[in-house]
């Protein structure tokens, strides 16, 4: 629109002239026969007055219009009347004397309020998500996801990246999650896959010489949704050749940390800390933890090692370990309290039970004081500094799982006690994670990142022995407890990565099926090479302080997978199916454009 202006930009500075703006109706109201409607655009609020004596044509409009219809105004710029100010708009100075009025577009009555204030259910937000988006936050929230964006792309540019779009109809990708796939029409019988990552083409984009590339990447994982997690969602994908870590690191910090500034208007120092993952388990009971605060595990197994305290002595003789958390000023936890929510942290992973005290004048209280000898009592105040007043928690049992469910309950306390300092962004980098894990009900082993991943070299040994001790040269970065994302160095000489396949199970023929092309590109001159990927709408939703990354993404699905705003997923017509050469097995209940009641 010719010579439009931003509504959010009328000031006292304009006082006088003559302009156009154009958006929404947001409040009307009529006060001393004129008629005050506040339009709306992306920028903020301009206040407009109607006159029915100057103006009548104009003022039968705002009459006549409803909330949220859309006005194009042709106004004079003057002082709002003293005592009528708003001194909280940047426009509440000012107000726009109406002389033409006209209606763009009409609405009829809302199914949602629009303001931030009455921020409607989620569902009913889905399902209107075009009206959702018009909120402030969300305009606040895309746009900074948009500066965040450029950003990166801007840095990448700089440091000599180049951005390049690998396909998304591809074969599939060993990420571990399950592919969404693609009938192929022309191939009856056979699928494409959606990428999980685009991990294969950057690695043989490498191979091609292409030396440092990067792309915003869109990537598929059939999986359950959860706060921070959607079908389909996007990373900040790279790869880099003749680079051991240091090189990658210095990228993402220098990336990452000027996005944020940007975008953001939040500082991030570099360098990040580096804490190996075993460190990390030891200390914060989590390969991805909240280093805000201290508040750090201690393993207390030393203490215990012959204590007649069954629990305790039990884990310890199956080669376990126990933990132990002090909870400052955590005497004033009830024992309802600890045996109802607490417990159930530490249960929800894996833990059988959460043994706790609490030190008052000078004693231990608690059912499991009297089973814990003077020495062991001393041993502990000391090793963990407790106060009266405090509560000391326990785990017991596998070490790994003792770690994770009293990391949980660190956690928790953290929450209940206030331990995090607000408006902290702690970033890390957590290194050397195992290079598999053995699945807990087949004993099969899986690669904890993906199988391109090389070993820690002082490892190669173990890979066939012990396979579950083999470190990795792999790395992820993580911010205030929240995983953003991971990377690795990438195997490249064809022997080694059969070696590997073979760890996995995988045999000669399975590996060179999936895989073969790789391991044929490796044949012709790989450079070495390593990457990472770094969740974009993760990134964004810390730096925009939401809490899950639906609030940063134009058109999410819900957490129970569909879209109420199109009704899909849709039922698939008996031809689109017979095209692709495919028969239902059986029609499903749970079909239809209804995907009510759930949300989760
Ligand atoms: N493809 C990996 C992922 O999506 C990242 C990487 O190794 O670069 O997690």
């Amino acid at each position: 629109m010719k010579g439009r202006r931003m509504c959010g930009t009328v000031t006292a500075g304009d006082e006088g002239q003559r302009l156009t703006v154009a958006g929404w109706v947001n409040h009307r109201r009529d006060h001393g026969g004129l008629t005050f409607i506040d339009l709306r655009d992306h920028t903020g609020v301009v206040q407009l007055v109607f006159n029915p004596a100057t103006s009548p044509a104009a003022h039968e409009i705002a009459e006549r219009c409803r909330l949220e219809w859309v006005l194009k105004v042709d106004g004079l710029v003057g002082r709002r009347p003293p005592g009528s100010e708003n001194p909280n708009l940047p426009t509440g100075e000012v107000e726009l004397t109406v002389e033409g009025c006209e209606v763009l577009g009409q609405a009829e009555a809302m199914p949602m309020g629009v303001s931030d204030e009455l921020a409607a259910d989620e569902r009913v937000r889905l399902q209107y998500r075009y009206l959702d988006l018009r909120r402030p936050r969300m305009q606040r929230n895309l746009r900074a996801r948009h500066r965040f964006i450029k950003s990166l792309r801007d840095v990448a540019d700089e440091l000599g990246f180049i951005e390049i779009e690998t396909p998304t109809m591809i074969p599939s990708t060993p990420e571990g999650a399950r592919d969404f796939i693609v009938p192929s029409r022309m191939w009856p019988g056979h699928v494409w896959a959606l990428p999980q990552s685009p991990q294969i083409y950057k690695q043989l984009c490498m191979v091609g010489g292409l030396d440092r590339y990067f792309q915003i990447a869109r990537c598929w994982r059939d999986e359950d949704l959860r706060a921070d997690r959607q079908f389909e969602f996007t990373q900040l994908d790279l790869e880099m050749s003749f680079v051991e870590e240091d090189e990658v690191f210095l990228v993402l910090e220098e990336m990452i940390s000027r996005a944020f500034a940007t975008a953001f208007d939040i500082p991030v120092s570099t360098p990040w800390p580096r804490l190996p993952f075993s460190e990390a388990m030891r200390r914060f009971g989590s390969d991805k933890p909240d280093t805000r605060f201290g508040h750090e595990l201690e393993d207390v197994s030393d203490i215990f090692r012959a204590s007649s305290f069954r629990v305790f002595r039990g884990a310890l003789d199956q080669g376990g370990s126990v933990q132990a958390l002090r909870v400052q000023a955590g005497a004033e936890l009830t024992r309802g309290e600890l045996e109802g929510e607490w417990l159930q942290v530490a249960r929800t992973y894996g833990a059988v039970g959460l043994a706790y005290m609490w030190r008052r004048s000078g004693v231990y209280e608690g059912a499991i004081a009297k089973f814990l000898s003077e020495e062991e009592q001393e041993a502990l105040t000391a090793r963990l500094g407790l106060q009266d007043g405090d509560c000391v928690c326990f785990t017991a049992g596998r070490t790994q799982v003792a770690q994770t469910s009293l990391g949980a309950v660190r956690l928790h306390a953290a929450r209940r006690f206030g331990w995090i300092p607000p408006k902290r962004f702690d970033f890390l980098w957590v290194t050397e994670f195992p290079l598999f894990e053995a699945d807990p009900a087949t004993g099969r082993i899986g690669s904890v990142h993906h199988p391109f991943t090389q070993p820690h070299p002082d490892d190669w040994d173990l890979v066939r022995t012990e396979p579950t001790a083999v470190r990795s040269r792999s790395y992820d970065i993580v911010c205030n407890g929240v995983e953003l994302g991971s990377g690795s160095l990438r195997i490249t000489n064809p022997a080694q990565q059969a070696l590997i396949f073979e760890a996995l199970g995988l045999s000669a023929e399975e590996a060179q099926r999936k895989f073969g092309f790789l391991m044929s590109a490796f044949r012709y001159g790989p450079p070495p090479h390593g990457g990472f990927a770094a969740g974009v709408d993760r990134m964004v939703m810390l730096g925009v302080g939401e809490s899950t990354i639906r609030e940063v993404i134009a058109f999410p699905k819900t957490q129970s997978g569909a879209d109420p705003m199109t009704g899909s997923p849709t039922p698939v017509a008996p031809e689109q199916l017979a095209e692709v050469g495919l028969r239902l097995a059986k029609v499903l209940e749970r079909g239809g454009t209804d995907h009510d009641g759930r949300e989760g």
